[in-house]
């Protein structure tokens, strides 16, 4: 399939390189002039500007860092919208806020062309791996038109429902993933406060009814898995800066909606702290050091 990919940056990058890896001719385009080198390095091929990156494609892809970056991308002065071809498909994978994807969807769909949110889980190892989650919204033919192509980058397809429900979905897991996480990090320390020993208590939590992913997979507690970001100076994994920013969007969805979210809201307002604190680069399991009195 002939693919145009704009944003080849963490995520992007291997996402790329990944389509062509499965053979398909994937033409990019991202502002950093080494991010683009790197992509042909993988055998992408370059286009010089954004029109000519979605000429003949097929498929248009974006994964980009803002809803600011997406809509100027295909609304904005040279944006890319009217040059694309409306028998191509066109999948924003960025995590952004779901007004601003079903927006896009709309004015794609008056101009006769179909878009569909599919933002991602997964992170950077996901995204290298080809495992990443896909949440998808928009209208399901169009969804089941992207799975394959979805799967070459990803091992799982959802659909959420209409346009937006993608971002939605995402935004909701995200919250409670950093919920889950602030609250793994707190009975740690309580336990370690209190003499336990954290390897201990871990086990011992995720055989019992506290028991959860950051707990079981992505442990806070340095030394207590050997794998997580915690043993590593909570170096790589999900950045601080990146779970900010989606607890933004969750907050801004729950404004919207006028849904009650405090601890949504106590999350962000924690995740804020250490953020300013200083930590914006580190891992989001990096919260369990606004929690250690003695150490961690
Ligand atoms: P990144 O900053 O590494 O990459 C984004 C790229 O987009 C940059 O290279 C930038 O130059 C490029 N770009 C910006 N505007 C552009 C434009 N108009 N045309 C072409 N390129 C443009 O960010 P990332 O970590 O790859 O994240 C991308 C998206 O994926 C974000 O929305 C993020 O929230 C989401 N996401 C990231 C992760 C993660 O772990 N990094 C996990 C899940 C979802």
């Amino acid at each position: 399939m002939d693919i145009a990919f704009f944003g080849v940056g963490n995520m992007g990058g291997p996402m790329a390189a990944n389509l062509v890896k499965a053979g398909h001719r994937v033409r990019v385009f991202d502002l950093v002039p080494a991010l683009v080198e790197a992509a042909v390095e993988n055998g992408a091929e370059a286009a010089p500007d954004p029109a000519r990156a979605v000429s003949g494609a097929e498929m248009v892809i974006s994964m980009l860092p803002s809803a600011q970056a997406v809509e100027e991308l295909y609304l904005g002065e040279a944006g890319i919208l009217s040059a694309i071809d409306p028998a191509s498909l066109i999948v924003d994978c960025s995590t952004i806020d779901a007004a601003t994807a079903r927006k896009l969807s709309v004015l794609a769909g008056e101009s006769g062309r179909t878009m569909i949110d599919a933002p991602v889980s997964g992170g950077v190892g996901g995204s290298r791996a080809g495992t990443l989650t896909f949440i998808c919204g928009g209208p399901e033919a169009a969804v089941e038109r992207a799975r394959p192509l979805l799967e070459v980058m990803g091992r799982n397809v959802f659909r959420a429902g209409d346009s937006g429900a993608g971002q939605v979905a995402k935004i909701c897991n995200n919250m409670l993933l950093a919920i889950l996480m602030a609250g793994t990090a707190e009975a740690l320390q309580l336990g370690v406060d209190n003499g336990l020993d954290p390897a201990v208590l871990s086990q011992i939590m995720a055989e019992s009814s506290g028991s959860n992913w950051a707990l079981k997979v992505y442990n806070p507690w340095p030394g207590v898995m050997e794998n997580a970001p915690a043993s590593n100076d909570y170096r790589g994994g999900f950045g601080v800066k990146l779970m900010n920013k989606d607890l933004g969007l969750a907050l801004q969805s729950a404004l919207d909606s006028r849904s009650s979210t405090p601890m949504g809201a106590l999350a962000r307002s924690l995740y804020a702290l250490h953020a300013n604190a200083g930590n914006e680069a580190l891992d989001f399991s990096s919260i369990q050091r606004l929690y250690a009195s003695r150490g961690a």
